[in-house]
């Protein structure tokens, strides 16, 4: 085995913004890169730590329109997914086991631990919320369920339910390529938005890191 470390473009911006101080932490989500994340940290002499995945589904803004068990069978359904997927997380600062701590744990949102701004943490979350009430509808509608309880057997048993993708996310990637989070419809229309000055801030990193122009070519093929 030579060296080599293989690892996504926007994973290694995202190590190289907390090597310089352009973010406090980094989450490696690829369980296949597990390795490849330890190692990168390592040879920049960062800490790091492997734990399970902290739930996604929250709904802090607002909860779904569906059967109240139906919701909980989902973040049940969640919790069990992220106890099987192993995540690393990337730190220079060793006062930051706590809040990673509490993240998982639940106490902290994840996308905030992250430095993600808060409305978009928020539209995240919201994108959840809705997902579950379109996942409840379609289980209903078109898996034919007639009742709550076959409702949720249907959903136990992980059906392929076809939704439509977020527009979000591919013209997140194209109007700000060096972000990690999907931005809020407020911060996509807002040239001055939060999601704007990160954008910029991890340009200036990549242009440091001489990964800029990659980075610009893969969004294209978004
Ligand atoms: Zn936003």
């Amino acid at each position: 085995m030579s060296g080599h470390i293989v690892l996504d473009l926007n994973d290694k911006l995202g190590i190289i913004a907390v090597l310089l101080g352009g973010k406090e932490v980094f989450v490696g989500f690829d369980d296949e890169f597990l390795q490849s994340y330890t190692k990168a940290a390592h040879v920049l002499r960062l800490r790091s730590a492997i734990t399970n995945r902290p739930l996604d589904r929250r709904h802090s803004k607002r909860k779904p329109k569906v059967p109240q068990a139906f919701s909980q069978a989902m973040i049940h359904m969640d919790a069990e997914f992220g106890k099987q997927k192993r995540i690393v997380w990337i730190f220079k600062d060793s006062s930051l086991s706590v809040k990673i701590k509490k993240t998982i744990d639940g106490l902290e949102e994840l996308g905030r631990t992250l430095g993600y701004p808060r409305c978009c943490v928020e539209a995240y979350d919201d994108d959840h919320t809705r997902n579950t009430e379109l996942v409840y509808e379609y289980i209903v509608t078109k898996l034919k369920a007639r009742d709550d309880e076959e409702a949720i057997r249907i959903l136990q048993g992980d059906p392929e339910i076809r939704l439509p993708l977020l527009n979000r996310v591919p013209e997140s990637a194209k109007k700000f390529p060096f972000i990690s989070h999907i931005a809020c419809d407020g911060c996509l229309s807002d040239e001055k938005s939060e999601s704007s000055t990160l954008n910029q801030r991890f340009r200036d990193i990549a242009v440091a890191a001489n990964i800029e122009e990659k980075i610009l070519a893969s969004v294209k093929e978004v």
